[in-house]
């Protein structure tokens, strides 16, 4: 592919740190060249480790899992709204940050990233109010993503989750760099894991820019 690819990532180790309640990552050498004469990775993590998809079936019995969805719903063409002044995210910051364009992948920066390897990055971070989720449920788009923990506080209802992936628009959580991609256009790609009954995976979420919006 020509062209500059922006990680939009974070890396993951054993290290990561993982949402309030979730398992720790295990992530080691289980063969070595120089033992076994080749390398390999014993990979061990929850399904909503680090930046990851969030599928319909993580909050709703009866609904879609990632396996469940063609590979388009994975990628398309993007925005990113910038809310790095907002702790709590209205529906009025997202009409602000929209102008009249089409889009299939909605992402907020927060510029909640610069707190990732520190403890406080899983508590008091910006989420969405209850009215932006439902003006993002009006547009016609395949999912929205944040370089923050959730889209809901830890111990809430998790209310917004249930309200977008009720629509079958999918949640993208801990992403990063999306500083990169203020007033771009680019094409956004996230392609998860192909288990069965996928609640949510891991994915390298990546952006292709287009041109300057
Ligand atoms: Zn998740």
């Amino acid at each position: 592919m020509r062209g500059k690819v922006i990680d939009l990532s974070h890396p993951l180790s054993s290290d990561t740190l993982v949402f309030p309640g979730d398992p720790p990552p295990n992530i080691e050498k289980y063969a070595s060249l120089a033992e076994d004469g080749y390398n390999a990775t014993w990979l061990q993590m929850g399904s909503h480790l680090g930046t990851h998809i969030d599928a319909p079936y993580h909050m709703l019995q009866q609904a879609k899992s990632l396996d469940d969805f063609p590979l388009e719903k994975f990628m398309g063409e993007g925005i990113c709204i910038n809310c790095a002044d907002s702790i709590s995210i209205s529906a009025e910051d997202i009409k602000e940050g929209i102008r009249n364009e089409t889009f299939d992948f909605l992402l907020l920066y927060t510029a909640w990233e610069k707190h990732w390897k520190g403890r406080n990055y899983f508590s008091d971070f910006p989420v969405l109010e209850t009215e932006a989720a439902e003006l993002i449920c009006s547009f016609d788009i395949q999912a929205v993503g944040i370089d923050a923990p959730s889209f809901d506080p830890v111990d809430g209802q998790l209310l917004n989750h249930k309200i977008l992936l009720g629509k079958n628009i999918l949640l993208i959580e801990n992403l990063c760099n999306l500083h990169l991609l203020l007033n771009k256009k680019f094409q956004f790609f996230c392609l998860p894991l192909k288990f069965s009954k996928a609640d949510g995976s891991p994915v390298r979420a990546c952006a292709k820019l287009i041109s300057e919006a």
